[in-house]
């Protein structure tokens, strides 16, 4: 048994504790929370706060080997002609090594639950020796349609690896932007059906362009690529491709939602019941140098949930790093709300509240200190920094 104190411990379910005290069973599982005493004693004390493991909501691993590689504001287009560039740079056992790296890392700063994106099955064995969750959405894309019964099957055999090897697996769809009409189809269902899906939304003015009118630098790119088989547009934004017909209740994550307006927010959240809206604020920075409406997000209650996205669009996979982002551009935002994107929403997200989260007795969350925080305005730092104890 441990127990664990720290100037004021931010259980998520319940409002902050000063002189809070965790109790912790051996295996991880939470026991107990109080305020400290004089007769305490066998405490362990820090300096800073104490809040559950952070769910870093979006990731790709795989993509780890690409750091400092992609130049920085390229725009969407631009970047997705630097990554097919440069995506296999790097051998494969040297990809593994940087994913293996940074799977450390993240653990090492907090993280203990990842959605993380796949296109191969690279990660598998990292993820399955990991100390952190992993949720892989497995996904596709293609915009040529003799292509989609190859990609089809090569999706669903990365899937059928992942279960074999007991990771948790799902199938999932890249964007509206990224994938011809017959793909696009086929991939809902088989993800719709697996209960859970993850979408990269709206990360570019140019995509909602396109779906809405057809034209913008989509049309130009897929012209200049001879791109076989562009996506239908479908005569409104591009979040209506997805959404438009949609199970009720299959688990939503929308990634980035840069270009969101409360019309598409009130239209998605009228098609489903289960969003998170997954914000990447230092990937939007690095590459399209703009941030999502957070403040609209947060006027219509939405649940938000943290992502780091992958190594080839931003300089570190930190939470605290993407919160401080936030909190730089809205310093008005309560830092326990801060905290619940970076843990309980991010858990919602993956389905693993059960476990994730919150500081509720029997759940293992892990336990993050975060210290050099302004205790008197409650808010990060430049120094800020945490650790998993
Ligand atoms: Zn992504």
């Amino acid at each position: 048994m441990r127990k664990i104190s720290a100037d004021y411990i931010f259980p998520i379910h319940a409002k902050p504790i000063k002189n809070g005290v965790i109790t912790v069973s051996g295996d991880g599982k939470i026991v107990a929370l109080s305020t400290r005493s004089e007769t305490d004693n066998d405490i362990e004390f820090y300096s800073g706060i104490i809040c559950p493991g952070f769910v870093n909501a979006h990731c790709h691993l795989e993509l780890s080997h690409l750091k400092n590689l992609i130049p920085k504001h390229t725009g969407i287009i631009g970047f997705i002609k630097e990554i097919s560039k440069l995506r296999n740079i790097a051998d494969a056992q040297e990809q593994i090594q940087c994913a293996k790296f940074y799977d450390n890392q993240m653990y090492l700063q907090g993280i203990v639950a990842v959605g993380d994106i796949s296109n191969s099955n690279l990660t598998f064995e990292i993820k399955k020796q990991s100390k952190i969750f992993y949720h892989t959405f497995v996904e596709a894309f293609s915009c040529n349609e003799a292509e989609t019964k190859d990609i089809l099957k090569k999706n669903q055999d990365i899937v059928d690896s992942g279960k074999k090897l007991g990771i948790s697996v799902s199938p999932t769809l890249h964007a509206s932007y990224s994938m011809c009409d017959g793909l696009f189809s086929a991939m809902k269902l088989r993800s719709e059906r697996s209960g859970i899906l993850s979408y990269h939304n709206q990360e570019t003015q140019d995509e909602n362009e396109y779906f809405k009118k057809n034209s913008g630098k989509f049309s130009e790119f897929y012209d200049e690529f001879k791109i076989p088989d562009k996506p239908s547009p479908v005569g409104k934004t591009s979040i209506h491709r997805l959404l438009n017909s949609i199970g009720k209740n299959t688990k939503i994550m929308l990634v980035h939602n840069t270009f969101t307006s409360e019309d598409d927010f009130d239209f998605a959240e009228s098609a489903n019941a289960n969003i998170t809206w997954a914000l990447c604020p230092k990937s939007n920075l690095y590459i399209e140098n703009h941030l999502p409406p957070i403040e609209m997000f947060r006027r219509k209650k939405a649940r938000i949930a943290t992502g780091t996205d992958s190594l080839s669009s931003n300089t570190g996979l930190s939470i605290i790093g993407e919160l401080l982002a936030v909190s730089k551009k809205f310093g008005n935002i309560e830092f326990n709300e801060l905290l619940t994107w970076a843990t309980l929403n991010g858990a919602k997200a993956l389905g693993i509240e059960a476990k994730y989260g919150t500081f509720e007795q029997g759940k293992t969350p892990g336990i993050v200190l975060i210290d050099n925080i302004d205790t008197e305005k409650m808010m990060l730092t430049e120094k800020s920094k945490s650790k998993i104890l």
